[in-house]
């Protein structure tokens, strides 16, 4: 009899048992379909001795129904899923979906039918219609995709297919990727740099587990440094995986990895096409797929043979996720490491206090690149104090920023103003009574975006047209913005400069790899004088022209005091201090605070980052807080307050008493309500011997609630909202 064990793709089920029928051979790791009640599901073999399951008889068995021609899922691949639905409490089914996320590309289809404008205008051509051509204009896509990119229903596309505006095509996915040429154009490395290559080099060759931070001030060349190690491992026909926070920093990645390798590397992101994705995740789970390029999503796909992780800008907290298994990417890239016996790369200008501790401690390696390359200088910064140089009323930019933005035009140099806000106001309220527009489904109020006319929350999305009268006395034109956004700036900006040439960088305007790279080919081009950006520019653009950063308001990180409010806050000015003179001319930094004496303030002005981290990880370590002690949070939710509050209260009351671990909470979450659900929250803190996630299953597992209530896990949390 011949049974094996089977994990589905469904996170409400435990794995279950089938029957191998005649003729089909698999074996741990092997991707089948099964059948369960009158459903087919997907899901992946696996060591019967690793997974319990509910003891079923032979007799009772039902054989598999299909086991598709695909190299298994590696052994490190899935000791990988195991370590991390145990250590993140989560479904270990929610974990191999990650490595399995297009179902799609498991069949062996060689082509599919993708969706493109024909040029033809249709004679009944509506706004929308009008709209969604406009907005596809070269694209192509399944009509799902194409409806999303025009911003109309899938009707109104099929509707254009009818008309004979948009055209089916075939598109073949199984194209072979260009293999990227190690010898390609290597540049001739620095000193430090050479010396950090060539650790790197020689570990991706030993094949053994080493996790390295590469630590290297803004435009120290630490890519070119990685590069090498890629180099390396493409020689030795391994695979190499660079993980970026973003994927709007994928596309300045696509350009330089060309220019050193002559040809793209593969791409991994959220804003892949179907196809794409279905042709990436076949070239990566075959091999040949050399080089990729994701977000933290990547990490998780079946690579056979990886000789190389990189994760860059390796102190980003996007590599937290924060929603289904809510796992940190460069953790898990680490233990990926350990698993496949590997090099790990964590690069950063800005390390984490945990990764410098790792570093201190001797777990991590340390790579140096103390100076910029090329002799160019690091940027002169300078605060300015906002309570002696006041912005002149209803204005949020002081005169010594003001001077200098006007000199920077006079010289044509590039300006870059960060402000870590998106929109225009982030409160709108009616100066006749007071009311303040606040989200009806979060604790949040409305932020006001002039371009769209509309009030959006940035919590769940929900967004109403900006109205002309107030809601509740009816008043009209009463509403006044509070507070600036990054549109406001531009408006600054424009009224103070009529001339200049702006741009605003956000999520809302660069909202693909595409916008981004237009962005960088008017920066380059010079186009572009003054730009105003959230943190979606403070890292990874290297523009030689640009030589002046302002900081509007360098202590809106500071409010709400964090753990890591402080060390975010440098980490941000730090990385777009780093934007300024990075080429010949010299850069400079103006930092607009109210409180220039604030240590985190004198360490940016002073340069003086071992101070800061010093006096930084002594107070962790003097409160036991990461990484010198450990935290989990659990987050109760519910449409019912009284429901979401009872169960939290539940909760506390059976939290189990150990030696130096105490329990905080229940209490009301700070974003007290989020997407119409009702949050309260309870915080582990333990010393770092304490089994947290043992002790945490066992509580939870004797605490029964109702359906319509969520609890959450979320191990080491970055959010405390
Ligand atoms: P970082 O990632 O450390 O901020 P980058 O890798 O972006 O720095 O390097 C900054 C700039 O210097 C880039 O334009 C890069 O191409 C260039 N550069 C760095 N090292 C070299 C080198 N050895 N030869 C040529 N150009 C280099
Ligand atoms: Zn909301």
């Amino acid at each position: 009899m011949n049974r094996c064990r089977v994990l589905l793709l469904n996170a409400a089920l435990g794995p279950l048992d089938y029957r191998v029928p005649p003729g089909m051979t698999v074996e741990p790791g092997s991707i089948v379909v099964a059948p369960l009640g009158p459903r087919q599901l997907i899901g992946a073999v696996w060591e019967p001795e690793r997974l319990d399951a509910e003891e079923v008889g032979d007799n009772r068995l039902r054989p598999l129904l299909h086991a598709y021609d695909l190299p298994p899922l590696a052994p490190p691949l899935r000791r990988l899923i195991e370590w991390t639905a145990d250590y993140y409490l989560s479904p270990i089914a929610a974990v191999l979906r990650m490595a399995l996320p297009s179902t799609g590309a498991l069949e062996g289809a060689r082509s599919i039918t993708e969706y493109r404008v024909t040029g033809h205008v249709p004679d009944r051509l509506t706004p929308q219609r009008a709209q969604a051509l406009e907005r596809i204009g070269e694209r192509m896509g399944l009509v799902r995709e194409l409806a999303i990119i025009g911003g109309v229903s899938d009707g109104v596309i099929r509707g254009l297919v009818k008309a004979g505006a948009i055209e089916a095509v075939e598109v073949t996915i199984d194209d072979p990727y260009a293999k990227p040429d190690p010898d390609h154009d290597p540049p001739a490395l620095e000193t430090a740099q050479a010396g950090a290559a060539a650790e790197l080099r020689s570990a991706v060759a030993a094949a053994e587990f080493a996790p390295y931070l590469l630590d290297g001030v803004t435009g120290s060349g630490k890519t070119e440094v990685y590069f090498e190690a890629i180099a390396e491992a493409i020689r030795g026909d391994r695979q190499a995986l660079v993980l970026l926070p973003e994927i709007a920093l994928t596309e300045p990645f696509l350009k330089r990895f060309t220019a050193r390798f002559g040809c793209e590397p593969v791409a991994w992101h959220s804003g892949l096409r179907q196809s794409q994705r279905r042709r990436a995740w076949r070239a990566i789970a075959s091999g040949e797929a050399r080089v990729v390029v994701g977000a933290r999503s990547a990490l998780f796909l079946p690579y056979p043979k990886l000789g190389l992780i990189v994760v860059d800008e390796a102190h980003e907290a996007s590599f937290k996720q924060e929603e289904g298994v809510q796992y940190h990417a460069r953790d898990v890239a680490v233990m990926r490491a350990k698993l496949e016996a590997i090099p790990v790369v964590l690069a950063s200008a800005t390390p984490a206090i945990e990764s410098r501790h790792m570093a201190e401690i001797g777990t991590y390696r340390e790579l140096k690149l103390p100076d910029r390359y090329g002799g160019a200088r690091l940027p002169e910064m300078a605060a300015i104090d906002m309570l002696q140089d006041p912005p002149p009323r209803g204005g949020w930019l002081a005169g010594q920023l003001v001077q200098a933005l006007q000199d920077n035009l006079e010289a044509a140099e590039q300006s870059l103003l960060f402000l870590n806000r998106r929109g225009y106001a982030p409160l709108t309220l009616c100066r006749h009574c007071g009311y303040r527009f606040q989200c009806p489904n979060c604790t949040a109020w409305m932020v006001e975006h002039r371009f769209t006319r509309r009030l959006a929350c940035h919590h769940c999305g929900h967004v109403m047209p900006a109205p002309h009268a107030c809601p509740e006395c009816k008043e009209e034109d009463s509403l006044v913005a509070c507070g600036p956004g990054v549109e406001r700036i531009a408006d600054e900006v424009a009224a103070l400069f009529p001339e200049a040439r702006t741009a605003i960088v956000t999520s809302d305007t660069i909202w693909s790899p595409a916008k981004a790279a237009e962005f960088v080919a008017r920066m380059e081009a010079g186009e572009i004088d003054i730009v105003i950006g959230t943190q979606l520019v403070t890292k990874g653009y290297h523009f030689p022209n640009l030589t002046l950063v302002g900081v509007v308001d360098a202590d809106l990180g500071l409010a709400g005091g964090d753990l890591r409010a402080a060390e975010r806050t440098f980490q941000q000015i730090r990385q777009v201090s780093g934007r300024a003179g990075r080429g010949d001319k010299h850069g400079r930094v103006l930092v607009q605070t109210h409180d220039p004496s604030a240590p985190v303030m004198q360490a940016l002005i002073g340069g003086d980052a071992d101070g800061f981290y010093a006096a930084e990880t002594d107070a962790r370590r003097a409160a036991a807080m990461p990484p010198f002690g450990r935290l989990a949070a659990i987050i109760v939710s519910s449409e019912d307050q009284a429901e979401a509050a009872e169960t939290a209260r539940m909760i506390g009351r059976a939290a189990p008493s150990h030696e130096n671990m105490i329990v905080l909470g229940p209490a009301p979450a700070p974003l007290a309500m989020l997407r119409g659900r009702h949050r309260l929250r309870l915080l582990v803190h333990a010393s770092r011997a304490v089994p947290v996630q043992e002790i945490i299953r066992d509580w939870l597992g004797g605490v029964r609630w109702k359906n319509s209530v969520r609890v959450a896990v979320d191990v080491d949390p970055y959010s405390f909202l």
